[in-house]
């Protein structure tokens, strides 16, 4: 018997936005102007800490939650009717006329499909519907079921036309997920539009997919909590602090959605090559970089493709900085992390 244990996504995305240290007294935080919903699957929380005040303010957050809802309504695989949801039920048959928005999430999801050689893949929707990993049907799938499901995933197989602006997928029961990337496009969006509104500093927290937008009061740098990689740590546990200006931080783990069955933990990240969530000794990769869309889809990607290779891919992309743990606690850093991240808990220990 399996007995599905989910942590609530909304519980996560708090934790992840009380890890802000953002530094600010009360009477100043009184200045800010800040709304937190539930939208793309998690809360979203965004802080205009300055710029526009007031009814300026709140108007510039109606239009950023507006702008989120709109870009769930295309991209979500777990709503019905969404323009991702139409392409996938069209799996087989025929092309659809796609979205812009929609082609250039996509196609960023099959550039680090290849560059990964399929580690991450954007056509993983049936296995992640299989497992339902961070939904209410969370379950463990028979082996048949996961072999069947791993059968349809084949990123090659998406056509993405840009010349006739439409995506098809080549066999039935083939499905697209963007959960890996869509939070990420979305922080960038976010961060456009509200810099577009006069906003010179603010907080974009999509879930724990973080964007600090300009520099803190007072012009100092935003130092960003990452959280402790374990499903038991408590609330307000760091694994240790990101600083910088105008800057993304994104992190995969294992303690974010997972099912426990049989006495195992299950996580919902999953290897395309196995069926089953990704082994390879990791439990957390942190990206910190300026592109959030990048830094979503490199941690999940990182992630799949394990220590060794996934900093070798880091290597060879500029203004990256990555934090990988592993599950003997230990902390990796790339070259770019050790300048930016500072390990502040004591459970942990930094790789020589
Ligand atoms: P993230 O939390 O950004 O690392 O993304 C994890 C989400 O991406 C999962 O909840 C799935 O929706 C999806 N996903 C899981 N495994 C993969 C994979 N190997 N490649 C691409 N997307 C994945
Ligand atoms: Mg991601």
């Amino acid at each position: 018997m399996t007995t599905p244990t989910r942590r609530g996504a909304a519980f996560g995305a708090l934790l992840a936005f009380l890890s802000l240290f953002l530094g600010c007294s009360s009477s100043r935080a009184s200045a800010e102007t800040s709304r937190t919903d539930f939208v793309l699957g998690t809360l979203c929380t965004v802080r205009i800490v300055e710029g526009p005040k007031g009814a300026k303010a709140e108007k510039l957050l109606d239009g950023a939650f507006a702008r989120l809802r709109a870009i769930e309504e295309r991209l979500s695989a777990n709503k019905e009717g969404t323009e991702l949801a139409r392409i996938n039920e069209a799996a087989g048959r025929a092309a659809l006329p796609a979205s812009d928005e929609l082609r250039l999430v996509l196609g960023k999801a099959l550039e680090y499909a290849r560059l990964s050689g399929g580690a991450f893949d954007p056509s993983i929707g049936p296995l992640v519907k299989l497992w339902g990993i961070g939904s209410d049907a969370a379950r463990l799938p028979a082996r048949s079921e996961i072999e069947a499901a791993r059968r349809l995933i084949d990123w090659r197989a998406v056509e993405l036309d840009e010349a006739a602006k439409t995506v098809r997928l080549a066999r039935p029961g083939m499905r697209l997920d963007l959960g890996a990337i869509a939070k990420g496009y979305a922080a960038d969006e976010l961060k456009r539009l509200l810099a577009a509104g006069g906003v010179k500093a603010a907080i974009v927290d999509l879930g724990g997919n973080v964007y600090a937008l300009g520099a803190k009061r007072g012009g100092g740098n935003w130092r960003i909590g990452v959280q402790v990689p374990d499903p038991q740590a408590g609330r307000g546990e760091y694994l240790g602090i990101v600083e910088g200006l105008d800057m993304t931080v994104v992190t995969s783990g294992v303690y974010e959605r997972f099912l426990e069955a049989g006495g195992k933990r299950y996580h919902h990240i999953l290897d395309p090559a196995t069926g089953y969530p990704v082994e390879n000794g990791l439990v957390s990769v942190t990206i910190a970089t300026g592109s959030s869309i990048d830094a979503d889809a490199l941690s999940t990607t990182l992630f799949t493709m394990g220590r060794e290779r996934g900093m070798a891919l880091a290597a060879k992309l500029p203004g990256l900085s990555v934090v990988m743990v592993d599950a003997a606690g230990k902390v990796y850093l790339s070259p770019g992390a050790s300048k930016v991240f500072t390990l502040t808990s004591a459970a942990y220990t930094l790789a020589d």
